[in-house]
């Protein structure tokens, strides 16, 4: 058996067309709606990210802008941006790229960051309405995955459910979404015992962990469901060949870039599940589109009805 490959860029391109007629729609009520990017420090992945994020705003018609204080910043000039940003009316979004540098207290701004222009969803009170089943702003990567599941045809009722993975900004909010939509969920990490046998329970298996191929044929039911969310980069030949050895696709390309991106799933995987998503091409295309959903229902609620929503707690 061969699983059937979900293709994320699909469906995110689908996304993305959903939200570009949105913001045409609010356009046409003269609400273009805006995101800030904070891009604090030098971190070349996270440059690479918001490239992406910055670019997918122009062919949506989300006007953006990207703020790059240095590696030096303090925690206390980031908190003085991101107040002077709630402050501007025509910014709806407001995302601040993780990881910050190491002496900024990324708690403390992520908590400055006006809960209606949260487009990451990772203020309290929208984890609260997320626990709590009420309107707001839901982490991009996790309320992707459910696009992708619900658009793909996968039930999720009284299924079993195995999210790998407890971070705020994927592994709880997605297993709060699988609760929300009735699936039986548990949460793993670190410190589960016998990982492989509760994996082996799913229907749907979320890997959510960033360790590359660390999810093994022994993790997965036949048949099951599987969610690669890992992006990691193997430049470590021993690392390369322990995973892949004779995989010619993969040898080629890390061979002429010097490095590869892998997900948390191992290949093999695809001879056991029913379906999966590829790294790359699965769950990173959706995190971006749902990032340009997420700015233009900010956009919405914060002129139309979600505004009392959100202002009631
Ligand atoms: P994270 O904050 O480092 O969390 C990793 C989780 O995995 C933790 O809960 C950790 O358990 C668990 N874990 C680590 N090693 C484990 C092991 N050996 N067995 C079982 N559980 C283990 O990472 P994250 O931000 O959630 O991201 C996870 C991965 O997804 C990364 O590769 C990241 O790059 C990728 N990601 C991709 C996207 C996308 O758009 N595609 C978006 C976000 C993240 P403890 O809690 O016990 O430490």
């Amino acid at each position: 058996m061969s699983a059937i490959i979900l293709e994320g860029t699909k469906i995110a391109a689908e996304i993305r067309a959903e939200a570009a007629l949105a913001a045409r729609s609010l356009s046409a009520r003269g609400v273009r709606p805006g995101l800030a990017v904070v891009l604090a420090g030098d971190n070349p992945a996270s440059e690479i990210y918001v490239r992406g994020k910055v670019k997918s705003c122009q062919e949506v018609g989300i006007y953006s802008e990207k703020h790059t204080p240095g590696a030096g910043v303090s925690t206390q000039e980031l908190l003085a941006l991101v107040a002077g940003l709630n402050a501007r009316d025509e910014i709806d979004g407001i995302l601040v790229q993780l990881p910050l540098p190491p002496q900024i207290d990324s708690k403390r701004v992520l908590l400055a960051v006006d809960p209606a222009k949260d487009v990451d969803g990772f203020h309290p009170l929208n984890v609260g309405f997320l626990s709590t089943e009420r309107p707001g702003l839901v982490p991009c990567t996790p309320a992707g995955i459910m696009e992708l599941l619900v658009r793909s045809g996968i039930a999720l009722a009284g299924r079993e459910a195995v999210v790998i993975g407890r971070s705020f900004i994927v592994g709880k909010p997605m297993a709060m979404l699988l609760l929300n939509a009735n699936a039986t969920v548990s949460v793993c990490h670190s410190k589960t015992r016998d990982l492989a046998e509760v994996s082996r329970r799913a229907d749907i298996l979320v890997a959510a962990i960033g360790r590359a191929g660390m999810v093994r044929r022994e993790f997965v039911r036949p048949g099951a469901t599987v969610v690669d969310v890992g992006m990691n980069r193997v430049s470590d030949e021993e690392e390369f060949r322990r995973l892949f050895a004779g995989d010619d696709r993969r040898e080629d390309s890390f061979r002429t870039k010097g490095s590869i991106l892998v997900g948390d799933v191992h290949p093999e995987v695809a001879e056991v599940a029913g379906a999966m998503t590829p790294v790359p091409g699965g769950v990173g295309p959706l995190t971006i589109a749902m990032l340009m959903a997420n700015t233009v229902k900010a956009a919405g609620m914060r002129r139309g009805s979600g505004v009392a929503e959100l202002s009631r707690v």
